[in-house]
């Protein structure tokens, strides 16, 4: 088990671009407010989506694409370092008109509007490599 302490920084809110990409408003916005690291939430809804599921066995992303409005009924995850920039991480629970819940490893969406919430995270640099046992770029000790 990898552990690292961090301390709180700043907390921030935001209201996401309607028509722009979830993931690239928080890449963007982790960027201009250079946060390394930092626990997220957001809710609102996106006017359709992209999610993936990591196939274990074959270790390759599976796509599922939803070509619909749905609610973002939740969307969690964490920005840490790839390559020494903000990677973005971020699973999603979406609903259709019908209440049903789609869910996985968010790719893409594209917002209707929503909600962010980010907490940032001071302390060591936590970086993604990659990971042979996995295939995932997972958070190395270094
Ligand atoms: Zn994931």
């Amino acid at each position: 088990m990898l552990i690292r302490d961090f301390r709180q920084g700043r907390c921030l809110m935001a209201r996401l671009d309607h028509g722009a990409d979830i993931i690239s408003q928080i890449t963007d916005l982790a960027k201009e407010k250079e946060i390394k690291t930092c626990f997220l939430s957001a809710v609102g809804a996106l006017s359709r989506a992209e999610l993936g599921y990591y196939d274990q066995v074959s270790q390759k992303y599976g796509k599922i694409q939803i070509d619909e409005p749905v609610e973002l009924v939740t969307c969690l995850g964490n920005v840490s370092l790839r390559d020494g920039q903000p990677f973005v991480h971020v699973h999603a629970a979406l609903s259709d008109r019908e209440g049903r819940i789609y869910g996985g490893h968010l790719n893409s969406g594209t917002v209707f509007a929503a909600e962010l919430y980010m907490q940032e995270l001071l302390g060591l640099n936590l970086e993604r490599v990659p990971d042979s046992i996995t295939g995932l770029n997972l958070w190395s000790e270094e």
